[in-house]
């Protein structure tokens, strides 16, 4: 079973796809005027119903987005992978919803309200500014404080039980209440902004958060005075760590946090990252690498190389043999030390609007 709170590291995405009833988005991608990235490079490969908003896209009607998070450490280059996609958005002039799940956070990890809430500022909303971000045009808020989400989760509730909570998510006889109705709130999160503005809504998930997709939609069509639009869903693949499996904040050598400094660790944790090379040098110049299985050849492809045709140059030269993986994993470097430059100093300029958000 596959919850938000339980993914494994080697997840079969086909198989889950087939499972969970998600639709390939490669059709759509192609109806796109401008896919992002993600899209093109098959890292957002599924969706439920996103048709809805890549026709309002592409005719310049009103679409919402909503992205929640429970922060939990520092973040990381997995978590950034969901800000790409709501700037891609952003640009389109959507309405963008960040729910922080504090409640969750309280029930399900038992963090306490200041800690996730200071968390939030800091490590998390800073850094979707410094991102990009525009602060004026997003809505920013703790669940704990939204009295509409939380009114809203309590009328929704009545018509969900413990034994279709159960199925969904694995909840035991020791699962405590609060845990048990987190997902409701999570499900208000979602649909509270059709209270204001009835228009079509994506949510851009890891496959793992779908079952809280399916419940939403599911729950949507079981109140039909409120007609709500069931919520769309896009889902991306997981990045994967410096040494293959999970990127976890709590595991710092698989990760690249967004606060990593330039030192003589991070290179080494950079420099030592599992590749796609060879055994030995004249087998590489031989055989070539295999960039498929390549976590550097990832962090171009998902985060370092905006480029089509210079990301694909680079393929090649891996292939053919050309390119080593030390000089690889050099310029990998390089770019990843630029980036987190600039980064800093763009999280300094944030961090006061940050404050004033919450
Ligand atoms: Fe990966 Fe680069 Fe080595 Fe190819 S050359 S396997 S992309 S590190």
């Amino acid at each position: 079973m596959i919850t938000p709170w339980d993914v494994s590291d080697d997840l079969d995405y086909k198989k889950t796809m087939e499972q969970f009833g998600v639709n390939p988005i490669s059709e759509i991608v192609k109806t796109l005027k401008e896919p992002h990235n993600f899209m093109k490079r098959g890292i957002v490969f599924g969706h439920r119903d996103f048709q809805k908003i890549a026709d309002a896209m592409n005719n310049g009607k009103d679409f919402t987005v909503v992205s929640g998070m429970m922060p939990s450490g520092k973040m990381h280059f997995g978590h950034k992978m969901v800000v790409d996609q709501l700037l891609y958005y952003q640009k389109y002039g959507a309405d963008i919803y960040i729910p922080i799940a504090d409640l969750e956070a309280y029930w399900a990890r038992g963090m306490d309200f200041e800690t996730t809430k200071k968390l939030a500022i800091e490590e998390y909303i800073t850094n979707y500014i410094a991102l990009g971000l525009d602060p004026e045009k997003i809505h920013v808020y703790l669940q704990s404080k939204n009295e509409t989400v939380k009114d809203l989760a309590m009328r929704l509730s009545k018509r969900v039980n413990f034994t279709e909570m159960k199925g969904i998510y694995g909840f035991s006889g020791e699962t405590n209440i609060g845990h048990v109705f987190a997902p409701v709130v999570q499900v208000a999160d979602i649909l509270h902004p059709q209270l204001e503005k009835k228009v079509p809504v994506v949510v851009p998930v890891g496959i793992d958060q779908d079952p809280h997709i399916r419940l939403t939609r599911d729950i949507a069509g079981r109140y039909k005075d409120f007609k709500f639009i069931a919520p769309s869903s896009t889902y991306h693949r997981f990045i994967t760590g410096l040494l293959g499996g999970k990127m976890s904040s709590s595991k710092p050598e698989t990760a690249i946090y967004l606060s990593d400094e330039p030192t003589k660790s991070f290179k080494k944790k950079v420099m030592s990252c599992k590749t796609g090379g060879r055994e030995t040098l004249e087998e590489q110049k031989k055989l070539g690498g295999v960039p498929e299985e390549c976590v550097v050849y990832e962090l171009y492809t998902y985060h370092l190389i905006e480029d089509d045709k210079e990301l694909k140059k680079l393929y090649d030269q891996c292939k053919s043999g050309e390119l080593t993986c030390g000089t690889c994993k050099k310029e990998c470097y390089q770019k990843l030390v630029e980036f987190m430059t600039d980064l800093q100093e763009k999280r300094e300029q944030a961090k006061e609007v940050a404050a004033k958000l919450l």
